[in-house]
């Protein structure tokens, strides 16, 4: 979503957060607080006593993902991210920055290479997010491909090294669920015992709600105000990787930003995918690659998971579970 697409959307939260905070006794034990991070609507709160304790955790839990931001965002131009993709091959990275690619070179393993952290070319190339969408031909997709397959990074210690120095790198897939896990984090050393953060639909749920789990409402992929399914969590991750908010038009065809790596286009067979997991960087990740996957494989790859349960729509509507999702 463009950023003007999303302010009128931050500035209702922003009021409506507002007024409910305006309209709150100081101490009714809850602290929520609403910022723009990462391109997205990022609302963190937090339950307890103390209420200079939870103020205080939700601001370090907002800076933390600032922080994180900058680090991985392919929108800055200073990040080391964005500083990757313009090496020309080898470069040092901060150990943070290089534990956060390889846990995504694993789940592209695990994947069958579904999930691919150096599709930055094509995510150029289709625009998918701006004004102006473009449809690539098959020749500007196989450019922007080339070089992509699983040897395209190696490390070794801190240092990174593109095996071409076109490779555009591209963490938009999981770096929004490790900023939720580093919030959570940031709130749990704070103290806080109950706490929640939502970066767009990536959540995670720190401890229980007043001693019952937390009911999510999984979203409709087609129909606006509608839930799928309520879900109940405690202490963990809910991530959605979906069709209906990032796309545009064109005769009658949705295209989309979660790519196929193997054809370069939106990947075909999902409207969306959710993924419950112990943290969020991970779900974020297998929600993507489970969406390129496709239905049945999706499915199987979530069962094959140890603690990780899922949810799938398919393209014709369909719904698919794993065993163990906690309705
Ligand atoms: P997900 O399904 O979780 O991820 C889809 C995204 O992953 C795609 O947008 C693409 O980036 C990438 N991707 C596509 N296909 C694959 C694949 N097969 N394997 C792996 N990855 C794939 N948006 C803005 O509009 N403005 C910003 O300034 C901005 N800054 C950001 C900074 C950071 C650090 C991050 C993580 C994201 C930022 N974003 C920004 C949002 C970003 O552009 C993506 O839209 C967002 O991360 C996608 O999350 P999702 O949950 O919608 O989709
Ligand atoms: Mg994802």
């Amino acid at each position: 979503m463009s950023l003007k697409r999303l302010l009128p959307v931050f500035l209702i939260a922003l009021v409506l957060g507002g007024l409910v905070y305006l309209r709150q006794p100081q101490n009714d034990g809850q602290v929520s607080r609403t910022a723009l991070i990462m391109g997205t609507v990022v609302d963190v709160r937090a339950y307890g006593e103390d209420q200079e304790q939870l103020e205080l955790a939700v601001t370090a839990a907002l800076d933390e993902m600032s922080r994180v931001e900058q680090l991985f965002s392919s929108h800055m131009a200073e990040s080391e991210v964005s500083q990757l993709s313009a090496a020309a091959n080898t470069l040092s990275l901060s150990p943070e920055v290089v534990r956060l690619i390889l846990r995504g070179q694993q789940i592209g393993a695990e994947t069958s290479g579904a999930f691919n952290m150096t599709l930055g070319a094509l995510k150029k190339l289709w625009q998918i997010e701006s004004e102006n969408p473009h449809i690539p031909s098959e020749q500007e997709l196989s450019a922007a491909l080339s070089g992509i397959g699983p040897d395209a990074l190696t490390i070794v210690g801190t240092a990174v090294t593109k095996s071409r120095p076109e490779l555009v790198i591209d963490l938009g897939g999981i770096a929004k669920g490790y900023a939720v896990d580093r919030a959570v984090s940031v709130l749990r050393q704070a103290g806080i015992k109950s706490a929640t953060v939502n970066a767009g639909g990536d959540i995670s749920l720190l401890g229980d709600k007043r001693g019952k789990p937390w009911r999510i409402g999984i979203q409709h992929p087609r129909q606006e105000n509608e839930l799928l399914v309520t879900l109940q969590l405690k202490d963990q991750a809910v991530v959605t990787s979906g069709d209906y908010e990032r796309y545009f038009e064109r005769d009658g065809i949705r295209y989309h930003h979660i790519f196929d790596p193997t054809t370069g286009k939106p990947a075909r067979q999902c409207q969306s995918v959710t993924v419950v997991a112990a943290d969020a960087a991970s779900a974020d990740a297998l929600a993507t690659a489970a969406f390129v996957l496709g239905p049945e494989a999706g499915v199987r790859l979530l069962e094959r998971l140890t603690d990780v349960e899922g949810l799938l729509v398919s393209s014709d509507g369909q719904l698919l579970k794993t065993s163990g999702l906690p309705e």
